[in-house]
């Protein structure tokens, strides 16, 4: 038995306990001096003393184990500072079974001198516990945890071998120690708690605590009541806390980098969805940009044609619809481009309420907007492009201002083959006949206006050259006083003979040249030729020459460039007349203002094609108008009576109103004399004298 073994055996008061369990004591007394032994029966019986003759201490040698003999004799004969001597040591019976023996002394008897004379005690077998608890003490040294007991004063009564490794200190040093004593720096800390509770409270603990110097060990610590104290298991956990903190470590190294990393996709993939966003969608309305639409569309007119390969598609899978808002230029240019905006926001939300699911809207770019319809049959498409622009028709409150607005809407189906492009454009071809239709209005494709569009695109391109190349030419037609016969003006006609179409007739390129703009430039033109034929023919008695002009061209500053012209080619004001539309003068204000200053310089001012438009009588009253020219259709109409009767009306309020009346496309003998017998007081016509270029020269009379 090692020292260690036998001192925990010795301290461990469940030792004797089982021992009395397991067996009977045996008494023993033993005299020194002549080292005579005796013991009783259940000595002898512990002993094995069969023997017959035998004396006790003869029996004792013979069995006791050779080890253990010197070390028993001397413990057993120590009785220093009033020690009882007690020891466990080995007897060795006959079959070679080694048993383990504790024997306690429990009286010294000595002499006067103090000589021990007799002692006395107990034996007992403490074979099954010793193999126990040296079971116990070898299973706890194996345990890889450290173990040890405290005693009820906190004195190390076990340590096992692991515990050793841990607490840097052997048994030696540790057993009947107080643990206070030996690591004070446990004091005050959870050790101290947790233990004090386990012995005084009888309440197991675990924790784990860090102890410093000189261990410096991070210790995981269970700790459970004992019946002689308390137990305490505890393991180092300075390299399992280092990893977990360097795995933690790494973990939120890991968890930081993953979150950065996250947050940077994230981030990105906010930029993306932004950018891919601000690429499909219009900034100002938030609805699908004109991008985005045609894709869109293609991809539905891609799935069309898929599904009809595979028999199961519409006749008309795909409508467009082709939305431009009537007159919106006007509020952009009166009331500025933020109402402009604000407007397009509001049509805009106001189109988007009337769409189905599946229908796609889009701001096609600056007052014009898209719809994709799918699956709908022409008639439920123009039933959703009326309820359009009956949404838009109607009042917006726009910074405080009431706008009112129209929609045109041009309608195209997809049929076979149809690009998204075509069909964009065949709608947008059928909005330009809405529009040709008076706006407000909804029209559906059809080749034919497709043709005129492409006819109408060449001829702008053509005419844009023309005015830009000087091949703008005048041609003049004579009028005449119809009682004299005498002439009195010619008219200025524009004549454009395009290099590969000849003639193009100005009923088609005047109004060309006024929606794409060119109508200035041309007005221009026209005005500086006749101008300046008006100087040639300055000799000519009585003589205007009349030139049309367009409302467009009667903007600030018109009756000043015209009479900078005149006086820059010394041509009198009264010998130039200009010619405007009812029209005109109906609702420009700033054409009348024009006119006016104009008339009131010298230079005439004629109503042309009067009857054809809205004039309104009270305002004639006032505008500055010298003439009335009686629309060719009231002439060609004259030999009938309710003809003559129009022409006698307008007559007769020209006169009331002080202002002359010219008969125009006279064509006929018979048509001269009715004018002349209603009063008209000048004529034209083919009758009289086609339009020609001015050095044809011009007749006096007819
Ligand atoms: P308008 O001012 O009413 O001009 C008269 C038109 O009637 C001219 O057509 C003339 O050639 C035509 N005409 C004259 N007598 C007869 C006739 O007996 N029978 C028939 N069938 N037609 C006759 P044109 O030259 O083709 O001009 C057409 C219109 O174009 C003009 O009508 C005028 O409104 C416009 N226009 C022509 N030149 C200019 C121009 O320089 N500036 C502007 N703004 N408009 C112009
Ligand atoms: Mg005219
Ligand atoms: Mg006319």
């Amino acid at each position: 038995m090692s020292s260690e073994q036998e001192r925990s055996a010795n301290a461990h008061d469940f030792s004797w306990g089982t021992a009395m369990e397991y067996g009977g004591i045996g008494l023993f007394s033993w005299t020194p001096a002549t080292n005579d032994l005796w013991w009783d029966d259940r000595s002898a019986q512990i002993f094995a003393a069969d023997r017959a003759g035998e004396t006790p201490i003869e029996t004792w040698r013979r069995r006791v184990h050779p080890d253990d003999k010197v070390p028993s004799q001397e413990a057993f004969t120590n009785y220093a500072d009033g020690v009882l001597p007690e020891r466990t040591y080995r007897i060795v019976l006959d079959d070679g079974t080694v048993r383990h023996l504790l024997a306690r002394t429990t009286d010294v008897m000595r002499d006067e001198d103090g000589t021990v004379t007799r002692t006395s005690g107990v034996t007992v077998d403490v074979t099954n516990a010793h193999e126990a608890e040296g079971r116990l003490a070898t299973m706890l040294d194996s345990i890889s945890d450290g173990f040890f007991l405290l005693d009820r004063d906190f004195r190390f009564t076990f340590v096992n071998r692991q515990g050793h490794l841990i607490l840097g200190n052997t048994s030696a040093n540790l057993l009947g120690r107080s643990l206070w004593e030996a690591y004070p720096a446990a004091l005050g800390t959870t050790f101290e708690e947790a233990y004090r509770r386990a012995m005084d409270e009888r309440v197991s603990g675990r924790f784990e605590e860090f102890y410093p110097e000189p261990l410096n060990v991070w210790v995981e610590v269970r700790v459970e009541p004992a019946a002689e104290g308390i137990v305490v298991f505890f393991q180092d956990v300075s390299e399992r806390r280092a990893r977990r903190e360097e795995r933690e470590q790494l973990l939120a190294a890991e968890r930081l980098s993953r979150r950065k990393a996250d947050h940077a996709r994230a981030a990105a993939e906010r930029a993306k969805e932004q950018l891919a966003y601000q690429a499909t969608h219009d900034s100002l309305t938030g609805l699908v940009n004109r991008g985005e639409f045609a894709r869109v569309g293609q991809a539905a007119i891609d799935e069309i044609h898929a599904a009809g390969r595979a028999g199961g598609t519409s006749e008309w899978p795909l409508t467009v619809l082709f939305m431009d808002v009537d007159r919106f230029k006007l509020i952009n240019d009166a009331l500025g481009h933020a109402v402009g905006d604000a407007l397009l926001v509001k049509i805009g939300e106001r189109l988007s309420r009337e769409l189905q699911h599946g229908d796609v809207l889009a701001r096609q770019g600056g007052d014009e907007f898209v719809v994709l319809l799918r699956d709908v049959s022409p008639d439920e498409a123009q039933v959703v492009a009326e309820r359009m622009c009956g949404v838009v028709r109607g009042t917006f409150d726009v910074d405080g201002h009431d706008l009112t607005a129209t929609l045109s809407v041009g309608i195209a189906a997809s049929g076979p083959g149809a690009s998204i492009e075509t069909l964009l454009r065949d709608a947008d071809v059928a909005l330009y006949r809405a529009k040709d239709l008076g706006r407000d209005q909804v029209a559906w494709f059809d080749a034919e206006s497709h043709r005129r569009l492409l006819h109408r695109i060449a001829l702008e391109s053509d005419l844009h050259d023309a005015v830009t190349d000087g091949a703008i030419e005048v041609h003049y037609q004579p009028s005449f006083a119809a009682a004299e016969h005498q002439l009195r003006g010619v008219e200025a006609l524009a004549r454009w003979t395009h290099p590969q179409r000849g003639a193009v007739s100005p009923e088609v390129f005047i109004p060309l040249a006024e929606e794409c703009g060119l109508i200035t430039r041309l007005g221009r033109q026209v005005l500086e030729l006749a101008v300046r034929q008006a100087a040639q023919w300055i000799l000519v008695p009585d003589f205007t020459v009349w030139v049309n002009v367009s409302g467009r061209e009667l903007t600030p500053g018109y009756a000043v460039s015209v009479l900078d012209l005149l006086a820059q080619e010394r041509v009198p004001a009264h010998r130039i007349g200009l010619e405007v539309t009812e029209s005109v003068l109906a609702d420009e204000n700033v054409a009348v203002e024009e006119l006016r200053l104009l008339h009131g310089a010298g230079v005439a001012v004629a109503i042309d094609d009067f009857g054809t438009g809205y004039s309104s009588l009270s305002r004639l009253v006032t505008l500055p108008v010298s003439l009335l020219k009686i629309d060719k259709s009231f002439v060609s109409g004259i030999e009938t009576s309710s003809g003559y009767a129009t022409v006698d009306v307008i007559v007769r309020l020209a006169r009331t109103l002080g202002v002359h009346t010219v008969a125009e496309g006279v064509e006929t003998f018979g048509q001269l004399e009715l004018v002349r017998e209603a009063g008209v007081d000048f004529a034209s016509g083919f009758l009289l004298g086609r339009p020609a270029p001015a050095q044809a020269g011009i007749p006096r009379c007819y």
